[in-house]
């Protein structure tokens, strides 16, 4: 059986929001996931499609 407690939600925010000028819209993107802090102990980083910048961009785990 799994272990509780060890999963923790973090938000992804997009990396390129804030400094793209050729957004299609404002705002800024963010995805919100799961991670096991014992594991992944450092910031997570991943590459998801941000609506606002119309492509695939790195979100970076904010906070
Ligand atoms: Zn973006």
């Amino acid at each position: 059986m799994a272990k509780k407690g060890n999963r923790i939600i973090i938000t992804l925010e997009c990396t390129e929001c804030r400094t793209n000028p050729d957004k299609r819209s404002a705002g800024v993107s963010r995805y919100t996931s799961t991670k096991n802090r014992r594991t992944t102990t450092n910031r997570l980083e991943l590459n998801k499609f941000c609506p606002h910048c119309n492509k695939h961009t790195v979100h970076k785990e904010i906070k």
